[in-house]
C-alpha cells in the first residue's frame, strides 16, 4: 500500500527559468522600471492579460496588493462598504480595512459557495461594492451576482487568488466582474513565493492601479495603456509602491505554460478523491455549481453527522493515517474562520458560515500526486472517519 504523500512539497520551477534569472543576476536588473527594453515584470503582464483574454494587467507584491489596489483604483470613498463572503482568508477583508473601506459579511453555504438570499438581503443602498472571494476554487453563483450588482451598478471585483484556470460558462474566473486578482504565493497554481496580479479591461482602472502601485513620475509610460489615461492621473494619486521584482516575474513566467497540465492533473486527482469519499456515508464532497470547471489543488468535504468531539478526534485520526486534515472552524487561529478576525470588531452572527465551518475539512492534494496517492489519501480519510465513527469497521485496516 503507498504511503500517504508529502502534500507539503512545490514542483520545481522549469529550468527554462534559470538562464533568465543568471542573465538577471549578472546585470543586476532587478527593479522593473530601470531596465531599457521589456521588463520580465512587463512581458508577464502581457503574456498574463492575454492567456486570461483581459486587456490590462498589473503584477504587484501579492494578491492582497490586488485587491487592496482594485479597491482604491475604484476611487470609492473612505468608509465604503464593501459586501464579502464571509469564508475566505483573513488578506481579504483585510484588503478592504486597508483601503479604507468596511467589509459587510455574506452568509456561506454548506457548499462554501455565497448564500444568495443572503447576498440580496444584504446589497442594501449603502452598498459601494461587492468584493467575491472564490475561496479554495469554489465559484460562487457569477450569474446571479452579476445580475444583482449590474442592476445596482456596482463593480464586482473578483477575488481569484485560488482560481486560476478555474471557468464559469466557459469563460476564466476573473474576467467576469470589473477587476480580477490572482496571488504567486507558493500554494497558489503559479509559484513566486510572493506576488499578485490584477487584471481589467477598464482603462481608468489599470491607469490608476499602476500609478498607486509605484509607478511614480513617468514610469507609466512603460505600460502598455492609453497614456491620456496616464496623464490625467499623474501627481494626484498616492504611491502605495507594491511592485513586483524582475526575479519573480523571471520564475513566473516559464511556468504560464504549464498551467493548462496543472488544472488537468489538479481536477482528475481532486475528482477521483471526491468520488471516493462521497462513497462514505460520513463524509461529503459538495458538487460544483453547473457552469462551473474547476481547478483544484486542495480538497474540501463536510463531515456528516460528527459532534465536535467527533470532529477533532477525525482530525487526530486522519493525522495518525498522515493526511493533515483542518477543520476549518477548529482551531483558535484559522486565519480563514470569520470570528477569528478580531480586527474588525465583534464576528457578526453568520449561523449557516458558522455551522459549515465547525464541520468542513480542508486538505492538499496537489496536481503532482499519483492515483497511488490519490488512493492513499482517500483511504486515509475514509479510515479516519471509520475510526471515529464506526471503529469495529475500521479495525484492522
Ligand atoms: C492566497 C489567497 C489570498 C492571498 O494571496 P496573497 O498573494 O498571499 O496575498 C487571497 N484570497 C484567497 C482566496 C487566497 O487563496
Amino acid at each position: 500500500m503507498t504511503l500517504a504523500p508529502n502534500v507539503y512539497d512545490a514542483e520545481p520551477i522549469p529550468d527554462a527559468a534559470r538562464a533568465e534569472i543568471e542573465r538577471l543576476l549578472n546585470s543586476g536588473d532587478l527593479f522593473r522600471y530601470t531596465c531599457p527594453g521589456d521588463s520580465p515584470v512587463a512581458l508577464l503582464e502581457r503574456e498574463f492579460a492575454d492567456l486570461m483574454g483581459a486587456k490590462y494587467a498589473l503584477a504587484v507584491a501579492s494578491c492582497s496588493a490586488a485587491l487592496f489596489l482594485s479597491l482604491k483604483s475604484l476611487g470609492l470613498p473612505r468608509g465604503a462598504r464593501v459586501l464579502i463572503p464571509a469564508f475566505t482568508f483573513a488578506a481579504v477583508p483585510s484588503s478592504v480595512v486597508h483601503a479604507d473601506c468596511v467589509p459587510v459579511l455574506v452568509e456561506v453555504g454548506a457548499n462554501y459557495r455565497v448564500d444568495m438570499a443572503d447576498f440580496e438581503a444584504k446589497l442594501t443602498d449603502d452598498i459601494s461594492a461587492v468584493l467575491i472571494s472564490h475561496m479554495r476554487g469554489h465559484t460562487s453563483d457569477m450569474d446571479a451576482i452579476m445580475a444583482l450588482a449590474e442592476a445596482r451598478g456596482l463593480p464586482v471585483i473578483e477575488d481569484a487568488a485560488h482560481s486560476l484556470g478555474t471557468t464559469w460558462n466557459g469563460r476564466n474566473i476573473g474576467t467576469i466582474g470589473k477587476i480580477g486578482c490572482f496571488s504567486f504565493q507558493s500554494y497558489k497554481l503559479l509559484n513566486a513565493g510572493e506576488g499578485g496580479i490584477l487584471i481589467t479591461d477598464d482603462a481608468d482602472v489599470i491607469a490608476r492601479a499602476v500609478i498607486m502601485s509605484g509607478a511614480y513620475e513617468h514610469n507609466w509610460k512603460k505600460h502598455p495603456v492609453l497614456q491620456d489615461h496616464f496623464a490625467r492621473w499623474q501627481n494626484k494619486l498616492p504611491l502605495y509602491n507594491t511592485r513586483l521584482g524582475n526575479l519573480s516575474a523571471a520564475v513566473v513566467r516559464p511556468q504560464l505554460a504549464e498551467i493548462p497540465r496543472r488544472v488537468r492533473d489538479g481536477r482528475r486527482n481532486h475528482d477521483y478523491v471526491a468520488t471516493r469519499l462521497n462513497a462514505c456515508d460520513w463524509l461529503n464532497v459538495p458538487a460544483p455549481l453547473g457552469p462551473e470547471q474547476r481547478a483544484p489543488d486542495s480538497i474540501q468535504f463536510n463531515l456528516v453527522g460528527f459532534s465536535d468531539a467527533e470532529t477533532l478526534a477525525f482530525q487526530d485520526a486522519a493525522a495518525r493515517r498522515g493526511v493533515k486534515v483542518q477543520v476549518f472552524g477548529m482551531s483558535a487561529d484559522n486565519a480563514r474562520a470569520f470570528w477569528n478576525w478580531q480586527f474588525l470588531g465583534d464576528a457578526p452572527d453568520l449561523p449557516q458560515t458558522r455551522a459549515m465551518l465547525m464541520r468542513a475539512c480542508d486538505a492538499r492534494l496537489p496536481a503532482r500526486l499519483t492515483r497511488a496517492e490519490c488512493d492513499a489519501v482517500a483511504i486515509a480519510l475514509v479510515g479516519a472517519a471509520e475510526d471515529v465513527k464506526d471503529p469495529q469497521l475500521a479495525y484492522g485496516t
